[in-house]
């Protein structure tokens, strides 16, 4: 297969919404590193992000390469312009060295009878192996996602023009969808991507249950963890079988903090001596707002105000975002009792620790869409991040290593 930058076996997806953390969060990849164990630090943005935010893909580039600098870190780094389509590339290709081609809007577009007759006569293999199916299934399969692919490829081909195509990461997302692949579905997808020569290396399928922003997987672990193994099964296979990176892995976008799926996910790695990506975003904002409201003072004044905001602007907040919610507005406290917190009680109520019982998932999945309060701060927000600097990158750095990066990719060595 054509020319690819390779990404290593572990990787992990940082998001940094105001482009003041790739240092706390880099820190936490130092630790695992300085356990014997390399996870290649990739940050993450989507151009919605970017615009939510009136941020640029040059801010991630500055502030990820002076983190690198800064922390003397010698092994790879990624810059993913996330969930890109061909309308919103072009800003990216400067800074990015990893693009997420998102093609989830053209799964179940249909694809030409030709396209698919031509398709299955190439690819009788699918019928057996590893996510084999029926012919007639095959052919269903197809004509649901061959267009989609046909679409990563057009992609795909339009940032190789512009970056050389030995210099980028490729990853395809259709997690953005309604319903779950199948490995079935997996394997199509996969002997139709190297039909159009993309060196994917990273693959985001949906799972089952939900992924909610910020908080928790619900669901049922013990299906999410047989689906997991069988995608990682399929995976394994097509490497082989179409000269794939052998780097190919799955990446979860996983909206941050799905610590109950964590412990399954590092069982099947083992198993299966599988790779991995695994995106967060939101939950290093959140430690943003944990650090300051934790630094007490002014600090946490400015967090209880980027609450009060966030309440009285939530439908418009969460609009958006309103497929990956699910903020019980019951539990939500009024401001007036929030204007009486201390330090200690807020960092209590927005931490995510499932075993502190004031821990508030709707309190928290409220303010994590409610970032775009502290965009329209502007430099009020930015100076304080400055001023409590040692508080924030502390909560950052310790939420990335201790709650993610460690039962992830360190557990049970
Ligand atoms: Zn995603």
């Amino acid at each position: 297969m054509i020319h690819y930058l390779p990404l290593g076996k572990y990787s992990f997806g940082m998001g940094d919404r105001f482009a003041r953390q790739a240092r706390a969060q880099l820190q936490a990849c130092v630790r695992a590193a300085a356990q014997g164990v390399e996870v290649v630090p990739v940050w993450n943005k989507s151009n919605r992000e970017h615009v939510t935010i009136g941020s640029d893909p040059a801010q991630s580039r500055q502030a990820a390469d002076a983190a690198v600098k800064a922390l003397h870190w010698n092994k790879p780094y990624f810059l993913d312009a996330d969930h890109i389509r061909l309308d919103s590339v072009d800003r990216f290709l400067p800074y990015s060295n990893f693009f997420t081609i998102d093609v989830a809007d053209w799964i179940g577009q249909p694809a030409s009878a030709d396209a698919v007759k031509h398709f299955l006569d190439r690819h009788i293999e699918l019928c057996r192996g590893v996510g084999a199916a029926p012919k007639s299934e095959v052919e269903k399969i197809a004509g649901k996602y061959l267009a989609a692919v046909a679409r990563a490829g057009e992609i795909y081909r339009h940032i190789a023009n512009n970056k050389g195509p030995g210099n980028f990461v490729t990853e395809v997302s259709m997690d953005e969808t309604d319903a779950p692949q199948t490995p079935a579905e997996l394997r199509v997808i996969l002997a139709a991507l190297s039909d159009q020569n993309i060196p994917v290396q990273t693959i985001a399928p949906k799972f089952s249950g939900r992924f909610n922003k910020g908080v928790d997987y619900v669901g049922d672990v013990a299906q999410f963890e047989k689906e997991l193994n069988e995608d990682l099964a399929v995976l394994a296979f097509a490497i082989s079988e179409y000269g794939f990176p052998p780097t190919l892995k799955l990446s979860i976008h996983s909206g941050s903090d799905k610590f109950s799926i964590y412990g399954a996910i590092r069982r099947a790695l083992l198993h299966h001596n599988a790779g991995l990506h695994l995106k967060t975003a939101g939950t290093t904002w959140l430690e943003e707002i944990t650090g300051l409201a934790a630094a007490n003072g002014e600090g946490l004044a400015l967090a209880k105000e980027i609450y009060s905001q966030a309440l009285e602007h939530i439908d418009d907040l969460c609009a958006p975002y309103a497929a990956v919610l699910d903020i019980d507005r019951s539990r939500l406290p009024a401001v007036k009792t929030v204007q009486k917190w201390d330090s200690g009680h807020f960092v209590s109520v927005l931490r995510h620790d499932r075993k502190n019982p004031a821990y508030n998932p709707s309190f928290r999945q409220l303010l994590h869409v409610g970032y775009k309060i502290a965009a329209h701060m502007g430099d009020r927000y930015l100076n304080a991040l400055t001023q409590y600097e040692s508080s924030v990158s502390a909560n950052v750095t310790e939420n990335l290593y201790e709650r993610h990066i460690k039962p992830l990719f360190l557990a049970g060595d």
